[in-house]
């Protein structure tokens, strides 16, 4: 009798277990990848950044790659209705006309995009894509570009429409700290006030619309690594229509990709991109202010 009893236990817990197994696999966020053009090395760091959105255990992750540069792109499409989340490892050639569309719209409709790194770099011309990142760098980026944006010592923003310049600069990459910002935003909820970043390019001199600019996360540029002087926005968050934009400039290439700081903030910034919550924990092993803190993902 007992023993029917545990076996009729057993059968339920296991369907109940399989049926969790389903659900769980459903409700991952979908997220696509977008590279194949960038001055930076996508090749090495798209496989990194697989690792670490599989590794937060939450994310479908699948890549789209577009031709090289300089080819024809009118038959490269993403179907953005099989996603939740486009993370930008793409600093290219426009898209063509129907997938920049489209695009568009899955945002509008409450699509995310997390810009990772030189992903700001992208499509100075296209209008609606600098909304969403609201500053950017390079590709032709001056003052007609949109103002600079930044912080002054009190930590207000300032929004500098009037200086004449470029858009986007750096100097020698540094282990500088990042400060943050708005402690209580669900991605950067948690972390220690000041954590220090590893050795990577601080951007700075950033221009764009800046619209509705919410700023997670600066490190101050110093003049001794020639830098700008200010505290630069490194992490920010825009709305546009439904959407959830964020735009992390950390990350120059695949060593970055393993300091853990570095690693958390793209889960973290992904996860609210998508859902606009963020379940993910703050690990043990992020760094305090003094040293960076690395993790292997082999
Ligand atoms: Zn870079």
């Amino acid at each position: 009798m007992l023993s029917t009893f545990v076996k009729r236990v057993c059968c339920l817990a296991l369907v109940l277990c399989c049926l969790c197994t389903v659900a769980s696999a459903q409700d991952k966020i979908r997220l696509v990848i977008i590279d194949g053009q960038n001055n930076h090395n996508w090749k090495a760091t798209t496989p990194v950044l697989v690792k670490i959105f599989e590794d937060a255990g939450i994310f479908d992750v699948d890549v789209a790659t577009t031709p090289e540069q300089g080819q024809d792109v009118s038959g490269f499409n993403v179907d953005f209705s099989k996603y939740d989340l486009v993370v930008m490892n793409y600093n290219g050639d426009r898209w063509n006309p129907e997938m920049e569309k489209s695009f568009v719209e899955f945002i509008v409709n409450g699509g995310g995009l997390l810009s990772y790194h030189a992903g700001n770099n992208a499509f100075a011309s296209w209008p609606a894509y600098n909304e969403m990142i609201a500053l950017g760098g390079w590709g032709g980026r001056n003052h007609d570009s949109g103002p600079y944006l930044y912080l002054d010592n009190d930590g207000k923003v300032v929004i500098d429409p009037v200086q004449p310049g470029p858009g986007g600069d750096h100097g020698p990459q540094w282990a500088f700290p990042i400060d943050v910002r708005e402690p209580d935003h669900p991605i950067m909820k948690g972390l220690p006030k000041r954590f220090r970043h590893c050795t990577d390019e601080l951007y700075q001199y950033q221009r764009g619309p800046a619209h509705n600019v919410t700023v997670l996360a600066t490190a101050f540029a110093e003049p001794d690594h020639r830098g700008s002087n200010r505290n630069e926005p490194l992490i920010l968050t825009v709305p546009y229509g439904k959407g959830r934009c964020v735009t992390n400039m950390l990350g120059h290439d695949a060593d970055q990709l393993h300091s853990v700081d570095t690693i958390v903030l793209l889960q973290r910034c992904a996860e609210w991109a998508a859902t606009g919550k963020v379940t993910i924990p703050v690990p043990e092993d992020f760094p305090g202010e003094d040293e960076p803190t690395f993790r292997s993902l082999d």
